[in-house]
């Protein structure tokens, strides 16, 4: 009898064992199966990555490499935008295509001659790399209303009163630092406010055209929908869904007639409180272009919230000018004229022109090179670092710089 219960409750533990055994193993397959798909899933999304990479790699070194000096572009389209902008659709004028590749963000350099005076101007591209054309986007400059009298800005002025299709223009290869690589790692905020969203436009057209996967937010500011001149394109843009790319578009001083939720989603303007409320984390790299206010309350905003300064880029279109005293002698060598400055200037360029020695300059802020001159002697003092990547040893950029003590100008 009792044999008989050892024999059962025996085969009971060894069927119960049998039974967890069974289970373990179930849930090991199940495991096994499951990690198998998920590496399989993880590999297959390499694989892409890989290919997109690969296609990127082998496009860029397919096309050919910038142009030294002055090429020759011919309006193709010319569009207009809402917000007094101008879109300018350049074809080489020689034919040659595939045109150079650039990093999303640069600009081109234009030099004009008018009034019989050459006069350089940069604008930044405002699409993606496009192998037949490139597009910039050219806001027309009013005259300040304050102080009163002032002229209304001369080369935008220009390009929308006198530049047509078919017209031919002097243009400088893409350049500027404020740019990224599309596929590099890292989530990107992209922030523009009314026409400085031309190099931020660029550089979510490439994220996109490009299918990169980094995860993009998109700030967009102007004043309200009479000025959005990317209403549609955002609209289609987010019907198609991208899974990696959200969109904000703000609007300071909305019309009766923009529908809050529809035509714009927040009443106010870009700055890093709305990325504070809106974003996951403050890790991102941010990118921002716009009005010189709105980029010093981000950047201010970003340090308060603890972004490193090496995450926060901008770009700005117009110098903010401030003196500062100067107590130097300056040779002009080449024009033969040796002047004091004891008191304040803004910077060499503006000094030389109140000396009527002529530098040409074109962005005012260090980025385009078109200022470099020779430093034959002395030191000079930077008041913003200078980001021309292909600045010369012994030469200075005038349009930033002011004497440290006496110098010598090849100029
Ligand atoms: C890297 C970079 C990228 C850029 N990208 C773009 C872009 O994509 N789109 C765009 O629209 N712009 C862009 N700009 C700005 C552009 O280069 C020009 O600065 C802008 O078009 C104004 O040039 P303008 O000749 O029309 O005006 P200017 O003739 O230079 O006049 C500018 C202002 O100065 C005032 N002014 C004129 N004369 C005087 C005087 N004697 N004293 C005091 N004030 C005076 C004018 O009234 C006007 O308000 C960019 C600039 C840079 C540096």
């Amino acid at each position: 009898m009792l044999a008989n219960i050892l024999q059962t409750l025996g085969l009971v533990l060894l069927g119960g064992a049998t039974l967890v055994m069974l289970l373990m193993l179930a849930q090991y397959c199940r495991l096994v199966s499951l990690t198998g798909k998920t590496a399989a899933a993880r590999l297959r999304l390499l694989e892409e990555k890989l290919q997109t990479l690969r296609g990127v790699r082998e496009r860029q070194q397919s096309l050919p490499v910038a142009w030294n000096g002055i090429r020759k572009f011919r309006v193709d389209r010319k569009t207009p935008e809402p917000g007094g902008i101008c879109s300018f659709y350049l074809v080489p004028n020689d034919g040659k295509v595939p045109l150079p590749s650039f990093q999303p963000g640069q600009f081109l350099t234009f030099r004009l001659d008018l009034d019989g005076k050459e006069i350089v101007r940069c604008y930044s591209l405002s699409d993606c790399h496009r192998p037949d054309h490139y597009r910039v986007s050219i806001k027309r400059v009013l005259a300040p209303r304050e102080p009163a009298g002032l002229p209304p800005g001369k080369v935008s002025g220009h390009f929308h009163d006198s530049v047509n299709v078919g017209d031919i223009l002097d243009v400088r290869a893409p350049s500027g630092e404020f740019a990224i690589n599309p596929h590099d790692s890292g989530g990107l905020v992209l922030s523009g406010a009314g026409v400085g969203v031309t190099p931020v436009l660029s550089m979510l057209n490439a994220i996109i055209e490009e299918k990169a996967r980094r995860e993009v937010w998109f700030f967009y500011g102007v004043r309200n929908g009479s000025e959005n001149m990317l209403k549609e394109q955002i609209r289609a843009w987010r019907a198609a869904a991208i899974p990696n790319v959200h969109f904000v578009v703000c609007y300071s001083d909305p019309d009766s007639s923009d529908r809050l939720g529809e035509d714009y989603d927040y009443a106010g303007r870009v700055g890093a409180d709305l990325f504070q409320r809106l974003l996951p984390s403050a890790n991102f790299d941010f990118y921002t272009c716009g009005p010189p206010p709105m980029m010093n309350g981000v950047r201010d905003g970003l340090a308060e919230w603890g972004v490193p300064e090496s995450r926060v880029h901008d770009e700005a279109f117009m110098q903010v000018t401030k003196s500062v005293k100067v107590s130097a002698s300056v040779d002009f060598k080449r024009t033969g004229k040796k002047v004091g400055i004891d008191g304040e200037i803004a910077n060499l360029v503006k000094f030389a022109e109140s000396e009527g020695v002529k530098i040409p300059t074109a962005c005012w802020l260090g980025k385009c090179g078109t200022c470099m001159t020779a430093l034959v002697e002395g030191k000079v003092k930077y008041s913003t670092k200078p980001t021309f990547d292909k600045l010369e040893k012994g030469c200075c950029l005038p349009c930033i710089c002011v004497p440290d003590g006496n110098i010598v100008l090849d100029a």
